[in-house]
């Protein structure tokens, strides 16, 4: 499936829609969700096009996949995660729950986070 240039995440990178930025470098931007569900909530996307996990493991470059994941621990540390923990979810197409179609994690923390998947 080709990428979709109006998902938000894309709009977001575009700067066409705002968002609460936690940091950016290169490689990735990462923001504050909109409907966290932990204290502390944030997505990061890598900068490209993307559509999931699944794509960027299989397209992206070794620098851009290096580059992407440095950025992410950069937040879990910049946001004080590693000290306690953290949760990281990818969601991947419709079963995994994927809602936008362009490749993000999910960092969660500032509790206990329970069991992994509600039943
Ligand atoms: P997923 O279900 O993995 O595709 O997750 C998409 C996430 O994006 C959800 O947690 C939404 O709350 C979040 N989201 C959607 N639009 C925005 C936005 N404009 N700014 C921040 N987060 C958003």
């Amino acid at each position: 499936m080709p990428y979709d240039n109006n998902n938000v995440f894309a709009k977001i990178l575009r700067g066409e829609i705002s968002c609460s930025k936690v940091y950016e470098d290169g490689f990735a931007l990462a923001f504050y969700d909109i409907a966290p569900a932990a204290p502390t909530h944030v997505l990061v996307i890598p900068k490209g096009e993307f559509e999931s996990f699944q794509d960027f493991a299989a397209r992206a470059s070794a620098e851009k996949m290096q580059g992407f994941f440095y950025a992410v621990q950069k937040v879990a540390s910049q946001l004080g995660m590693d000290k306690n923990g953290y949760r990281l979810i990818s969601n991947h197409g419709k079963e995994g729950g994927q809602v936008v179609p362009h490749f993000h994690v999910h960092l969660l923390a500032g509790k206990p986070l329970g069991a992994l998947v509600a039943a």
